[in-house]
């Protein structure tokens, strides 16, 4: 029995309990790439972000949904506060909000809703294990190259974009790929043959194989095993570092949203994000760590950010005029802070209704409450609508769906004025889809539609830019 405790929870697997008898390895993928050392001599690369990996790409590397002409800038922490703490008996996430002081990336023109990509970095004591397993700890910061194998055969080869021309092994593996990727069974079968232990290798192998199936579907579809952990089962799995690169994918930004109003004051973005205890994510660590150093004060702190294209999730002047539904749920309060802090700034225009439905597991995890509070208070809301998933009151909505199905008649006849706009941001694919199930049940009852009708109703308003939605997957 191994246990693996890196940055996760411990996992704990029996590898022979995961290990067949008979089966066929998946065709393990092909090495294409080498790593060449063009001195022995240690860089000035370092391994915090300055200079950030995928910075040194050149123009060819395209950061997602990066606005044009836009490039990835480092920007200060200016601030850091926890919104929510963590509270495990109601799996409640410790939510933070930071405030980016963004000087250096010029006038940056956002509305409430608009998103920035941030890079992201795995943490250095997991690059460096990685490192240490691929007996590369001594050349760590040395300069390297990617380029085909002399040997390669394979015509569509080529060194990924992701990888800077000159490089560390170091850069590469803290900036530029991801090392907790889902692993596909060929890559699998590739760390088989890298591994020299006949358990080990035999577990790998197996795993990768058709007759393997139930296995890899548990370990690492549902249990989400990744490179980290493998190696951790298999120490004697010693792959080389032109097998990852080849093979592992780019470590990509992650989006996350405004939640200020650019009337709030210049050179500053607030974000918010919460972070899961028992797994975190790379980025949500990343950001931590980032916090911690913050609030040690020993140096400023910096991270690297790019505004995201624009789409129709915002409150624009435009928005200003009508009357919009908001729905939450968790976190995804973030933009709609973003957009209330922008409607009390401009009072005057506002002169639309404003409804309010946000989910929480608890009032205490509720982000901004006393601020919403008083946001009802002074009219910016409307209508107020919480609930609390883990509320001990069994007489109280617990989900947003049923706050909507309550007021499901004035909800309708809001949603049905020409200028409402109705917005949705859940942290989960499913969240959304039974919110949308919850309007659909509201126009069946209020407009007396069968179901095609309703969901018919609903997708022309989708398409007619009534019905908006952010999905953080
Ligand atoms: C348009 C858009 C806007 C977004 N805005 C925000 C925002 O304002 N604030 C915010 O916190 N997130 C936001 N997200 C989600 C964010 O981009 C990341 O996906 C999230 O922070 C986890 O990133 P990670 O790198 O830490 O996790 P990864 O390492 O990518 O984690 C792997 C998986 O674990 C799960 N996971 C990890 N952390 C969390 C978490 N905290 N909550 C739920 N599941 C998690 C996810 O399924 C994730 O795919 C947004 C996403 C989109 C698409």
């Amino acid at each position: 029995m191994v246990g693996v405790d890196h940055l996760d929870s411990p996992v704990t697997v029996q590898i022979d309990a995961y290990t067949l008898t008979e089966y066929v390895p998946a065709k393990p993928l092909e090495s294409n790439l080498e790593i060449v050392f063009s001195n022995t001599e240690q860089t000035s690369i370092t391994p915090q972000p300055d200079p950030c990996g995928q910075l040194n790409c050149g123009s060819a590397l395209k950061f997602p949904f990066a606005r044009a002409d836009s490039a990835p800038v480092a920007v200060l922490i200016a601030d850091a506060k926890e919104l929510v703490a963590a509270d495990v008996s109601t799996a409640t996430k410790r939510v933070v909000e930071i405030t980016l002081d963004t000087g250096s990336l010029g006038a940056l023109d956002y509305d409430p809703g608009d998103t920035v990509g941030i890079l992201s970095s795995n943490p250095p004591q997991t690059v460096a294990l990685i490192l240490q397993r691929l007996n590369l700890s001594q050349q760590a910061d040395s300069n390297c190259y990617a380029s085909l194998a002399l040997n390669c055969a394979k015509k569509s080869a080529k060194v990924p974009a992701h990888i800077p021309a000159l490089t560390t092994p170091r850069e590469i593996l803290t900036y530029c790929v991801s090392l907790r990727s889902v692993l596909q069974k060929q890559f699998l079968s590739a760390l088989a043959s890298c591994t020299s232990d006949l358990k080990e290798r035999s577990f790998l192998a197996s795993l990768s194989s058709k007759q393997g199936s139930a296995h890899y579907q548990t370990l690492i579809l549902e249990r989400g095993l990744c490179l980290l952990d493998l190696l951790e089962l298999c120490s004697s799995c010693q792959p080389t570092l032109a097998l990852l690169v080849e093979h592992l994918p780019r470590l990509l930004p992650r989006p996350y949203s405004i939640a200020n109003s650019p009337l709030e004051g210049s050179d500053q973005l607030r974000i918010i994000y919460s972070i899961r205890a028992d797994k975190p994510g790379v980025t949500t660590s990343m950001l931590e760590t980032m916090v911690e150093q913050h609030q040690e004060q020993k140096k400023p702190v910096q991270l690297y950010i790019y505004p995201r294209v624009q789409n129709t999730f915002r409150y624009t002047d435009e928005e200003l005029e009508g009357n919009q539904i908001l729905i939450a749920v968790g976190t995804g309060l973030a933009p709609f802070l973003g957009f209330l802090a922008h409607k009390q700034l401009c009072r005057q225009l506002a002169t639309g209704q404003t409804w309010l439905y946000a989910g929480a597991k608890t009032p205490q995890a509720m982000l901004k409450h006393e601020q919403l509070l008083s946001w009802q208070k002074s009219s910016i809301i409307q209508r107020l609508r919480l609930c609390y998933s883990r509320s001990s009151m069994n007489d109280q909505p617990k989900y947003v769906q049923q706050l909507l199905e309550q007021d499901a008649e004035q909800l309708v006849e809001l949603l049905q004025q020409p200028t409402t706009v109705l917005y949705v941001c859940a942290d989960g694919a499913q969240i959304s889809k039974s919110i949308n199930e919850s309007l659909r049940c509201c126009l069946q009852q209020v407009l007396n539609l069968n179901e095609a009708e309703a969901t018919q109703q609903l997708k022309d308003f989708r398409a007619q830019g009534k019905y908006r939605e952010d999905i953080w997957l």
